[in-house]
């Protein structure tokens, strides 16, 4: 009974900082460096809880659950956070003195860490299911690890393996546990950003309406007495001057425009698009801007797609992903424009570039108002392309990867 007691404890250590994390952390700290590094220190402290009280077995047998935090904070964390903690074991556990027990510890991580380490990219990439899957695996693996050395070392005993199957079973089974419970728990944490953001949304398409309209007006009537200042017997300076002033205007008042468009439902201005001819336009506007930066548009499109919507709507969408996609290659490269249409109804549009692509936290935020990390970034590039596709009743599905490119995937209803 005390076994199970002792094995208890440990699990309240383990999901003290699961709680932590989603109470205190994740909306406090903005970074998402700072999050990650907070959360090795306190997969620390647990770890160093967790070794303080072992479960009570035998003489000089340690039995503890230290690989969950050590696989939480190495599968949710990054690379150095798997070597911080590795290390903290070794470290603590020599404090207890250098005995076949120490030996067990090193070998056990030496052998499990780079297995680890090596699934840390799959997992970050992964969805729920397979995410479970990836940490239960690890799970079992480590223990198998640590019950084979463990007998190696001391050699089998009956007793030793009794206590090693159930550590086993514990393991796999609060493993599985706790990956449902972190992976509910982001998952209803995610839900209640974007109830955040589209709440934002609408302040900000209401104000934006109410402002423009405000902003206009003045506008307008600065520009009529411009017209009228434009006499013949002015010098040609003063008319360029002129000209100029009614050029920036003219411009202003397109900003707004755009500005205006994403922020109401379009009103009865749908049609028939053929979906690569328009590519094909929006590949064109966007061409001197990709030259300048050094990038190439390659495009593979189908004919015959068609869609329901507003064909100025779908191009600002995708000249919005576009350049995007351009301005993710600093150093020039290629960006795919595809277009086909799949079986089950849809046109899909992939865009796909070989930029500096993002991690899953900046995935996460993606399209979420006045989100950017470019010195002249507005963030709204990404939030408008979203309502459009949201508009058309389509998906949007991003794949990316740092350093490596990012690829939008979109999918529209086919009409025929
Ligand atoms: P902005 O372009 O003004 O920064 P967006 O809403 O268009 O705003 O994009 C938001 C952020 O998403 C960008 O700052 C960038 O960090 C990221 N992003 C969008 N598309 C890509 C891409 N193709 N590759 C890498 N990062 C991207
Ligand atoms: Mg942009």
């Amino acid at each position: 009974m005390n076994i199970i007691k002792d094995f208890l404890l440990q699990l309240t250590l383990i999901v003290i900082p699961i709680f932590i994390y989603f109470t205190f952390i994740t909306e406090r700290v903005n970074s998402d460096k700072n999050r990650k590094v907070i959360m090795s220190i306190l997969w620390g402290i647990s770890i160093f809880f967790c070794m303080s009280f072992p479960v009570s077995f035998g003489e000089n047998a340690r039995l503890d659950l230290r690989i969950i935090p050590l696989l939480f904070g190495s599968l949710y964390g990054k690379f150095s956070s798997a070597i911080f903690l590795s290390a903290f074991i070794i470290v603590y556990r020599l404090y207890f003195g250098i005995s076949i027990g120490f030996y067990n510890t090193v070998l056990v991580l030496l052998l499990s860490l780079p297995v680890i380490l090596y699934f840390q990219k799959a997992f970050a990439g992964s969805n729920k299911n397979k995410r479970v899957k990836i940490a239960v695996g690890l799970a079992f693996y480590y223990c198998l690890i640590g019950l084979t050395s463990f007998g190696v070392l001391r050699g089998f005993s009956l007793d030793y393996l009794k206590v090693q199957m159930i550590q086993l079973i514990f393991v796999v089974v609060v493993t599985w546990f706790l990956t449902i419970l972190n992976e509910a728990i982001s998952d209803i944490h995610q839900l209640r950003l974007e109830l955040q953001n589209s709440e934002k949304l609408r302040v900000i398409s209401e104000l934006t309406s109410v402002f423009a309209h405000e902003i206009r007006n003045p506008m307008q009537v600065t520009r009529g007495f411009l017209q009228l200042l434009n006499e013949p017997d002015l010098s040609n300076e003063k008319k360029e001057y002129i000209q100029i002033s009614i050029d920036e205007l003219d411009r202003a008042n397109e900003i707004i425009n755009d500005f205006l468009s994403f922020g109401k439902p379009s009103v009865n201005n749908n049609e028939r698009i053929e979906v690569g001819s328009q590519l094909q336009r929006v590949v064109k506007i966007i061409q001197s801007y990709s030259r300048s930066h050094n990038v190439e548009i390659k495009t593979d499109l189908f004919e015959n797609c068609w869609i329901y919507g507003n064909s100025q709507k779908l191009n600002q969408c995708l000249i919005n992903i576009l350049k995007n996609a351009i301005e993710s290659m600093p150093n020039g490269g290629i960006v795919w424009v595809i277009c086909t249409s799949t079986n089950d109804g849809f046109i899909k549009i992939i865009i796909k570039d070989q930029g500096i692509g993002m991690t899953r936290m900046q995935m996460d935020r993606l399209g979420s108002p006045f989100y950017s990390l470019k010195e002249n970034g507005t963030g709204l590039g990404m939030m408008v392309s979203f309502q459009i596709i949201r508009s058309f009743k389509g998906k949007v599905q991003v794949n990316s990867e740092k350093n490596m490119g990012t690829e939008f995937i979109i999918l529209l209803p086919q009409i025929n």
